[in-house]
């Protein structure tokens, strides 16, 4: 089932189409087979101790009401911090730094903020699933340039990223570390990217959720970081993925101030903030998450390594996960030209469920030989489902 083969709801044009989700029919595939959920990326261990105990000494020392529209000062004065630190931008907390309701709720805003009915945006392709949606939303287009298998990665043609490019053309959206791929744009990447946003004079948007989640050495670069990219840039990120605390929803935008202003325009009329006390918690974390980002990298790239190996070994062709909980696998050595018929047999044949790729293609012939694994969770749990996976191979 695709989300487009769903009986016609009562809903808006521009949500229609988005009814339902792969995403439910594999949760619920999971629950009634019992099945390992490797579909969604969410981890199974909680984030730092002294994180969580922030958050409950921050409601019982009273943090329990609105925050300011813009977010806690001291959580926005640590992002600015933070990201100068990591990247070299500098951001005034006061009017160039703005709290979310998760990274979601940013990207959202900025579409709403950012784009006029017809308006363009760009994104490669496959993407996060809730870029098409807010981008519909806002009136907005999304033209997607495709990221290709090269070898065991991926990566986008500049001929194709300049031929998307129309008089419409508005905004450019970036997710690196890449969601549903693995990939991490290289800095050759990022200065083909910057050269387009200055030659067209475009506003880019950054999802950068999973900064902290690389691998093999690597590490995170924001455009916004690039020559002259400061000014163009919208940096959205958060602490979800930061701090495995995906359920809190705090995220954060960094910008040129009439860019945050925008954004806070559309955001404090959605849900005005994220919640008080998490914000209290999250603004002494980011100060000093050193040893803990260190040591969450070291374990998801055990976690991959493990999936990786394991996947190998049950027949499947596995890309090269460089960053994020997620990794691809081509699924024509089971025998399937086709992931959603592979992830829908998965759980009776192997008790694991994973997410057919297709489902965030946005362009027009899509792969769809390809499928999603979460690795962000126990090494028993994914002990467990490689080896089932091998025994249902064999
Ligand atoms: C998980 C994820 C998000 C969601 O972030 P929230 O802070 O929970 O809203 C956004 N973008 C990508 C690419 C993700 O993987």
């Amino acid at each position: 089932m695709t989300p487009h083969s769903a009986p016609a709801l009562p809903v808006a044009s521009r949500l229609r189409g988005f009814g339902s989700s792969i995403f439910a029919e594999m949760t619920e595939l999971a629950v009634r087979t019992g099945a390992i959920n490797l579909g969604q990326g969410f981890p199974d261990t909680d984030g730092p101790a002294a994180l969580l105990a922030a958050a409950r000494a921050a409601i019982d020392a009273g943090h329990n009401q609105y925050p300011p529209a813009n977010g806690v000062a001291e959580l926005r004065e640590a992002v600015a911090a933070d990201r100068e630190i990591r990247y070299g931008t500098s951001y005034d907390p006061g009017g160039e730094v703005l709290i979310t309701t998760g990274a979601t709720c940013a990207i959202a805003a900025a579409f709403l903020a950012l784009c006029d009915a017809g308006d363009e945006v760009i994104a490669f392709d496959p993407c996060y699933d809730s870029y098409s949606a807010s981008i519909s939303m806002a009136g907005g287009l999304l033209r997607p340039v495709p990221l290709r298998a090269e070898g065991d990665r991926f990566a986008f043609d500049p001929d194709e990223l300049a031929a998307a490019i129309t008089p419409r053309t508005r905004l450019l959206l970036l997710n690196t570390p890449h969601n549903p791929t693995g990939k991490v744009f290289t800095r050759a990447e990022l200065e083909v990217i910057a050269a387009c946003c200055h030659e067209h004079d475009l506003i880019a948007i950054t999802d950068e959720v999973h900064e902290h989640l690389v691998y093999d050495g690597r590490t995170a670069q924001s455009l916004a970081a690039l020559p002259g990219m400061r000014d163009r840039t919208l940096a959205i990120s958060g602490a979800g993925k930061t701090f495995s605390v995906t359920g809190w929803k705090v995220g954060w935008a960094c910008g040129p101030r009439r860019l945050i202003r925008a954004v806070q325009t559309a955001h404090q009329f959605l849900t005005f903030n994220s919640g008080t006390p998490f914000q209290v918690a999250l603004a002494a974390a980011l100060h000093d998450h050193g040893s803990w980002t260190t040591r969450l990298r070291q374990s998801l790239q055990e976690q991959r390594d493990l999936l990786a190996d394991g996947l190998r070994r049950a027949g499947f062709a596995v890309y090269q996960a460089e960053g994020t909980y997620f990794l691809q696998a081509d699924v024509r050595p089971w025998g399937y030209d086709d992931g959603v018929a592979l992830c829908r047999d998965l759980p009776e044949r192997a008790g694991v469920v994973a997410i057919p790729s297709v489902v965030f293609y946005q362009g027009a012939d899509p792969p769809r030989n390809l499928v999603r694994f979460a690795f962000c969770k126990r090494t028993t749990v994914l002990t467990r489902a490689v080896r089932a996976l091998q025994a249902a191979a064999g």
